[in-house]
């Protein structure tokens, strides 16, 4: 993993970044210095320090996922928030090493990763997807954050120190406004809440709304006084409309949402983020992983829904990025969100799920998800196009011979 070469010429390359059903084909395009320089539908005269000819073969932007848990070692997140903190990074390192096997270049953390796991992947200490982070996710006593049972009255701001734990549980005006603070002090770079029940937590069915108006408000006008914004977990149109008339811009999974809710998103110029997989491969492999049994009986009221939501939030117009939310046992499955989609939608939809609208969803247009002169030098080869066969994202990077990370060449089976 060095920045040798330091330059890169690719000739006659087929882009596919998800905007057109079909390949631009025949483009030269000039990487340096970790960035695209220039792209051309005719020869680019360079004297590049390597040129690669991708006669017959595809190019695309690094792929983003707009919704991850890199320390989520296991399923069992009780447990996973008392893991040593070592532990965690240790597994953490093979999750996001697995990621950016798959071809994920960025990868948006929804709840728990820490800027000391960024900056070690940006020193090239740990080879991943480059991170963009919350911080802790927030939720209310009993929210999707309160991991503790029935009977644990142990305080919750203690889980807020644990690499370990996805978030933790904070109430009230003041102390969430403190809360969000001290996420932002320690480097997140946008806010995520729960707002609405989740499957993985003991105490909080799926219809539980989370939050008060007042303390949402509060979350958004802290995110939006430090540039940022909110992004919330939720799933029901209920919780979905309330939070989107709070200010939250970015509404995760949105499973549940119905016509109303979906317009209201994009009246206010908000995105979504689904999550199909999880649920599917929690559902499969819930059991076997040991996922509690109380969580198991929610999947289902999120699961069947899934492939619908994306079909309402398409009619009202609101961008989608590509999430998966996985945990533990479960990454492997990252890829396999590229084909519950593409049951309800086209092959190049998806694909600018993971490209140019995703890097909406992040608010990084124009330096990732996209092949353009400025951008990070974030590029996959592929030998099998996808439009064609969507099936060719997964299998683990199988049919991406080449992946490259701001101009570092993380793997070369070209030649
Ligand atoms: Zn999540």
């Amino acid at each position: 993993m060095s920045r040798v070469p330091e330059s890169i010429v690719f000739r006659n390359a087929r882009i596919i970044d998800g905007t057109a059903d079909r390949p631009r084909n025949g483009v030269d395009v000039l990487i340096a210095d970790g960035r695209i320089r220039d792209l051309s539908d005719g020869f680019i005269k360079t004297k590049a320090d390597l040129e690669i000819d991708l006669t017959g073969k595809f190019l695309l932007p690094g792929l983003i996922d707009c919704h991850v848990h890199v320390v989520a070692t296991t399923v069992r997140l009780a447990e996973n928030a008392l893991f040593s903190d070592s532990l965690v990074t240790a597994k953490a390192i093979g999750i996001l090493g697995g990621m950016i096997r798959r071809g994920f270049t960025t990868v948006r953390d929804c709840g728990g990763a820490d800027y000391g796991l960024q900056q070690a992947v940006e020193l090239g200490l740990i080879k991943g997807p480059r991170l963009v982070i919350s911080g802790k996710a927030l939720s209310q006593t009993g929210g999707h954050s309160d991991f503790r049972g029935r009977y644990d009255t142990r305080p919750s701001e203690w889980f807020g120190n644990r690499l370990g734990a996805l978030g933790y549980a904070v109430d009230g005006v003041e102390n969430l406004r403190l809360a969000v603070r001290k996420q932002l002090k320690a480097g997140a770079q946008f806010i995520k809440l729960m707002g609405n029940g989740g499957v993985a937590s003991p105490t909080d069915p799926v219809e539980f709304l989370g939050y008060s108006r007042d303390e949402l408000k509060t979350a958004v006008e802290e995110a939006k006084m430090a540039k940022t914004y909110v992004a919330a977990h939720l799933y029901t149109a209920e919780s979905i409309k309330r939070a989107v008339e709070c200010g939250v811009r970015c509404i995760e999974h949105a499973t549940l949402t119905d016509g109303a809710a979906a317009s209201l998103i994009q009246q206010a110029n908000g995105v979504a983020v689904p999550t199909l997989i999880i649920f599917e491969s929690l559902k499969k492999r819930g059991k076997e992983l040991g996922f509690p049994k109380e969580a198991m009986a929610k999947i289902d009221d999120v699961r069947l829904s899934g492939p619908s939501a994306l079909e309402t939030l398409k009619r009202a117009g609101v961008p989608m990025g590509f999430g998966t939310d996985l945990l533990g046992e479960t990454h492997q499955y990252q890829s396999e969100e590229f084909i519950l989609r593409h049951q309800v939608l086209p092959a190049h939809e998806v694909i600018r799920s993971a490209t140019v609208d995703a890097a909406t969803v992040l608010g990084m247009e124009g330096l990732i998800g996209c092949i353009k002169p400025g951008a990070f030098a974030d590029l996959i080869v592929m030998d099998t196009n996808p439009l064609n066969d969507i099936s060719a994202m997964t299998g683990q990077g199988r049919h991406m011979p080449m992946i490259i990370k701001e101009g570092i060449i993380h793997k070369n089976k070209l030649k």
